[in-house]
């Protein structure tokens, strides 16, 4: 008799036809399963929820819950013996990036480096490119990655790229943190406007001048007041945050995305973002937040819910371009 999983009803933002082939997008930091049992402290977090035996049946019934045609996942450090397999068999093809110094490996017993992931469904899109990053922040490499992929949509034959990456946590990184996110910036506008993937880019307006449209799933660890939040919010490449539309002005972060209880205190925090290209894509609905009753006092993980983290989930569809039409 296990507690019931949180229940997450999504708000439409706008009336979408069927025909409206929308893309449902998945972000998530499921907790790294030596960082949780071995590092994090989750002091009112009893030990037998991050059983991984028990643990990794919740992290992968919330996926299947919203079946989503791209899933970017941070701190996997059980990629290769669960979530490859068991995703492939339900039709995703994927790619891991490990972080190169992952803490996971200074835990007992450890599985492995955590890294990002990213997951799409093989029937729905075609890879035509992958990069995997090493993000720098003032010219010196760092310990945090980043993995790009390039799709193309069987059903609309439209192209985009889709970023997952997680920045460095704590606070006083503030500055380590725009500068990996400037540095992502760079290349993911590389990665978007460059001819060298050789694709004859049906997305691009007429005079060429716009990129690939693109979509960035992350673990920021940055509040919106941060300055990695207002680089991305103000870069070149156009990008808006989905869950904006949640709130009732539609230019306001939800009140959180992660709530913990560490022997340092309780800690409840907006940190994890989607973003897509304002010119290319609307947003056709939004999964909501959970109220802190659901949440319940224990804060996350829990036996409810397998991570710190709360999962995003938005449904994107491209918009109409006027200027194709003539
Ligand atoms: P980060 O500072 O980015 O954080 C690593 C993980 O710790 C994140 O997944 C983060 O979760 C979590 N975390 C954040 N705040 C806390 C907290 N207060 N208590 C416990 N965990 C927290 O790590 P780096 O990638 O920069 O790596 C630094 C760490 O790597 C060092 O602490 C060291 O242990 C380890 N290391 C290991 C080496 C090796 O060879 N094995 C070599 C060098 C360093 P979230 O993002 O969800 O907040
Ligand atoms: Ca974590």
């Amino acid at each position: 008799n296990r507690p019931p999983r949180l229940h997450r009803d999504f708000m439409m933002t706008r009336a979408c036809s069927l025909q409206n082939a929308s893309i449902r997008i998945m972000q998530w930091n499921i907790l790294a399963q030596a960082l949780g049992e071995g590092k994090d402290g989750f002091v009112r977090c009893p030990m037998e929820a991050l059983n991984w035996s028990e643990r990794k049946y919740l992290i992968l019934e919330e996926i299947l819950t919203y079946r989503p045609d791209v899933l970017c996942l941070q701190e996997v450090d059980h990629y290769f013996d669960t979530f490859q397999p068991v995703l492939a068999s339900l039709g995703y093809q994927s790619s891991f990036c490990p972080k190169p110094c992952s803490p996971c490996l200074d835990v007992h017993n450890n599985n492995g480096p955590d890294g990002c992931a990213l997951f799409f469904n093989r029937r729905r899109f075609q890879l035509l490119h992958t990069a995997h990053l090493r993000l720098s922040a003032m010219m010196l490499k760092t310990n945090q990655v980043a993995i790009v992929a390039t799709l193309r949509c069987r059903l609309t034959g439209r192209i985009f790229s889709v970023a997952v990456t997680h920045l460095k946590a704590r606070s006083g990184w503030e500055a380590f943190r725009s500068a990996q996110g400037a540095h992502l910036l760079q290349q993911l506008c590389d990665l978007t406007t460059q001819s060298h993937l050789e694709i004859d880019v049906e997305n691009r307006t007429r005079d060429g001048e716009e990129g690939i449209p693109l979509v960035v799933c992350g673990d920021f660890n940055a509040e919106p007041s941060e300055e990695v939040y207002r680089r991305f919010m103000t870069s070149p490449l156009g990008l808006e945050s989905a869950y904006k539309c949640l709130s009732e002005d539609g230019n306001t972060e939800p009140l959180y995305t992660s709530w913990k209880i560490r022997p340092s205190g309780e800690s409840r925090s907006t940190l994890d973002y989607i973003w897509y290209s304002e010119r290319a894509f609307q947003v056709d609905a939004v999964l909501r937040i959970p109220s802190e009753e659901q949440i319940g006092p224990d804060r996350l993980p829990s036996y409810h819910y397998p991570s710190d983290h709360l999962s995003l989930v938005c449904d994107l569809s491209f918009s109409q371009q006027p200027h194709r039409l003539m």
